[in-house]
């Protein structure tokens, strides 16, 4: 009898990329009716013209990230004018709004959409009442304030350190774990407070990885950015910049030519940014990303699992997926601290190594970030992981696939 043993092995192959196939059946079902920046383009397009004619503003200015941050909506008449809230929720805003400041770029409003009453969007920048129910929660969670050994200064690991420049952002996040910082007034960091951090890293030759982090450092100007950048360079065991910031997604128009050529000018520098749903990725932030990436710029993401928002492993895995269209790579995913005001948005660390579970293997290792807990007490951050080593002797390691084989592997050198 003829046996073609070719056409055997590839018919199985076709039976397994089957199985393959039916194992995201739900997600590849989900994933249409997931929102996103792109899917929602027009419409978000058609309320940008509204927030337009209602400031009597033009293109000019609303490409302007001044004015975007000049213009930013902070007081709940301007709120109600532009988006059509049931007078409960206004008076809400109003109520939280004297405890805890809030405040919206024009650009980031126009991704919300008043129809839907769990708009993530919404979720993350509007004020709400559990904010002030929050009894378990403390200001300072991660002792920031204790391991500032100079100006501005957090030093929490060997060779690396963060300098935070300014309190200010373009959109005060109500999950954001450094409330205390944006409820007074804006500021940048004074200039000889800088230069006492400057002189921190200079005396600690350690040192080779510095974060400008805030608030947000893209609220900076350029020439700021320029010359912190100058003398980071200057120090010689300096070796990369990193910057944090949520412009890419609260205010795309931030990344204008003349920023991308003063970071381009100080290679390498990564930019780390947070978007925590899809419908954050717009073509406006696609080409912002770009752009950045052509001034020789990496860019991650450091997303926070945050109930209501991405509490859920085919929204996080959309998100993460979306990310990498526009050049971004998923770095972290960060357990929501135990910050005052924001119990509303914690979650059980199940929810999220369940969502880890549901990555791995499930799409490109490319969209799968570490899961992350800041230990309490500054003591840094701890990855949480699903367990793959079920158990582990001298002869062997069991170990379990992402499909949940449980295979022995041999454990010789
Ligand atoms: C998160 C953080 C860093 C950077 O940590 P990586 O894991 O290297 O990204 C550095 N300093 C402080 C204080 C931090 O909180």
């Amino acid at each position: 009898m003829y046996y073609d043993d070719g056409e055997q092995k590839r018919k199985l192959a076709a039976k397994r990329a089957a199985e393959l196939k039916a194992r995201i059946e739900d997600y590849l079902h989900v994933r249409p009716l997931i929102p996103d920046g792109f899917s929602q383009w027009e419409k978000i397009l058609s309320r940008q013209e509204k927030i337009k004619e209602y400031f009597r503003a033009g293109d000019r200015e609303w490409y302007d990230w001044h004015w975007q941050v000049r213009s930013r909506i902070e007081d709940v008449e301007t709120l109600a004018a532009l988006l059509a809230l049931p007078p409960e929720k206004v008076e809400e805003i109003r109520q939280v709004g004297e405890v805890y400041r809030w405040a919206v770029s024009p650009y980031f409003l126009s991704l919300m959409d008043p129809e839907n009453p769990d708009c993530p969007i919404m979720r993350q920048s509007l004020p709400a009442l559990p904010e002030l129910m929050d009894s378990e929660g403390t200001e300072d969670p991660m002792a920031e304030e204790l391991t500032s050994p100079a100006p501005a200064i957090t030093h929490r690991y060997p060779d690396r350190l963060t300098i935070n420049v300014t309190n200010q952002c373009a959109m005060y996040c109500r999950h954001c774990q450094r409330r205390r910082n944006i409820n007074k007034a804006d500021h940048i960091t004074s200039q000889s407070d800088l230069q006492a951090a400057l002189d921190y890293i200079r005396e600690h030759d350690e040192i080779r990885d510095v974060l400008l982090t805030g608030g947000d450092a893209f609220m900076l100007s350029d020439e700021q950015i320029d010359w912190l950048l100058t003398e980071l360079d200057r120090i010689e065991h300096v070796e990369i910049k990193r910057l944090g910031t949520r412009t890419l997604a609260t205010l795309p128009m931030r990344v204008t030519d003349s920023l991308c050529n003063v970071l381009e000018k100080h290679f390498p520098v990564y930019v780390n940014t947070q978007f925590n749903h899809p419908l954050e990725i717009t073509p406006e932030v696609e080409q912002a990303c770009k752009k950045l990436s052509r001034a020789g710029v990496a860019l991650g993401n450091q997303a926070v699992l945050l109930a209501g928002v991405n509490d859920d492993a085919h929204v996080m895995k959309k998100l993460n997926q979306y990310l990498l269209k526009v050049l971004i790579r998923p770095y972290y995913i960060f357990h929501a601290k135990a910050v005052k005001g924001t119990a509303h948005f914690r979650t059980r660390v199940e929810v999220g190594i369940e969502i880890m579970e549901k990555l791995r293997g499930f799409t490109s290792g490319l969209a799968i970030p570490t899961y992350i807990i800041n230990a309490p007490g500054g003591y840094g951050k701890i990855p949480m992981l699903p367990a793959y080593l079920v158990s582990m002797d001298k002869d062997k390691v069991r170990i379990r696939t992402w499909e949940n084989r449980i295979l022995d592997y041999d454990n010789h050198e």
